[in-house]
């Protein structure tokens, strides 16, 4: 790759990221080139974020259109995208109410506060504990840190937020056992763990932790920063187990590649923020809110029955193929256990024109939803060579 570039990027920017060697300089649809003109097939859209792949045309235009009215207003008036955005989110989803933010993160802040808030307000002041689940991601703020039930993630920056618990997933005991002892205002879950290594909760479990809520009067919120927005087959997570949550968050793919979270309020919470008790500046940006308009509207039926199918090509394709142990997941998220360590599928995948990422221990798809069949066929193929060879 570029040298130039790579030793600037070292030089000047912080030091978190370790990159790939890939210099990514334009794309079209699922498809990416570097600065040699070499074309990668995307497998990781940004991490679940190019729902539609790159620069695509509608969307492109939906954005730009915007960008040519005004891009920026700050939510001390009133914009079109952002109440249509909203008006849609809430159609698609029974709930009521949405705050929009910036990034999953923060979009899973304000799902806390607004757990915090009501269950101060209808039960007490100690009632402010969050139970999520071991082995869950859920941002990297100091507070969603702190809902994260991964150890390592915490080491280096305590005191994080106090007031967070974690149980072991498919354990209904233990989470009964924290919500009878424990002032219990919510339950964070991900229907499928997705940087703990794409791991879907079972549909017992989750019934059950939905009953187990309701019958204590606690907050269900799920996050559906990764699983949400058409990822999964059904336009949320949760609507694959036949639950409904209080609260969901969102973000990644929701805005196509534009930064933009949202925190759906259901019923019991739709009152739950007043004037004054949450904000963003940035959050509900008219230019963010058309391109998420576009999107969103195109997770139609039609569009989720194509990633139900190009799921099911993934899992055929890949189960129980040369040097693959297992295949996990739901609709383009999609875990494969691979008998060599998943960075170096990775680092032979990216050799050979194919990105993929990584989950833990396990190599990680996360294609765009429109991904072409054919491109897609042959990224499975030489994901499946790589895997084979010895
Ligand atoms: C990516 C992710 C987040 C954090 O989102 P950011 O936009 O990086 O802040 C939170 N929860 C889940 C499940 C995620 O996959």
């Amino acid at each position: 790759m570029n040298t130039t570039l790579q030793n600037k990027d070292k030089t000047y920017i912080a030091g978190t990221y370790a990159r790939f060697p890939v210099d990514v300089c334009r794309g079209k649809g699922s498809l990416l080139y570097d600065s040699e003109g070499k074309e990668y097939i995307d497998l990781g859209s940004g991490i679940g974020v190019t729902a539609f792949g790159s620069a695509d045309e509608e969307w492109k235009n939906a954005v730009t259109a915007q960008l040519g009215l005004v891009q920026h207003t700050s939510n001390l008036y009133y914009t079109g995208p952002c109440a249509d955005l909203a008006e849609l989110l809430c159609q698609r989803t029974g709930m009521k109410k949405v705050f929009f933010c910036n990034s999953g993160a923060e979009a899973n802040e304000g799902l806390i506060k607004a757990a915090r808030k009501y269950a101060s307000s209808v039960k007490g002041p100690e009632y402010s504990v969050i139970v999520t689940l071991k082995n869950s991601f859920h941002g990297r703020t100091l507070t969603t840190l702190a809902a994260t039930g991964q150890d390592h993630y915490h080491e280096l920056y305590q005191p994080l937020t106090p007031g967070f618990l974690s149980v072991p997933a498919e354990d209904t005991a233990a989470l009964a056992k924290v919500l009878e002892e424990e002032k219990v205002a919510a339950v964070l879950i991900e229907c499928i763990q997705g940087e703990g290594g794409v791991i879907p909760l079972s549909p017992s479990y989750v019934k059950k932790v939905r009953r187990l809520t309701a019958e204590k009067d606690v907050l269900l919120g799920i996050d559906e920063v990764q699983t949400g927005n058409g990822r999964t087959g059904e336009l949320y997570a949760y609507m694959n187990y036949g639950i409904e949550p209080d609260l969901f968050s969102t973000a990644k793919g929701l805005g196509g590649g534009l930064p933009i979270g949202a925190v759906l309020l259901g019923e019991k919470l739709s009152d739950v923020f007043g004037p004054g008790d949450h904000g963003s500046t940035f959050g509900g940006n008219p230019v963010c809110c058309a391109g998420a308009l576009n999107i969103l509207s195109r997770i139609d039926d039609s569009l989720l029955a194509e990633v139900k199918e190009k799921s099911r090509l993934i899992f055929s394709t890949l189960t129980g193929a040369p040097g693959v142990e297992s295949v996990s997941g739901m609709g383009l998220m999609v875990g494969i256990k691979t008998v060599k360590p998943a960075a170096q599928v990775v680092a032979s995948c990216i050799a050979r024109g194919v990105l993929c990422l990584t989950a833990k221990d396990k190599v990680r798809l996360l294609p765009a939803l429109n991904i072409p069949t054919d491109l897609l066929k042959k990224a499975l193929s030489i994901l499946c060579e790589v895997c084979a060879e010895s």
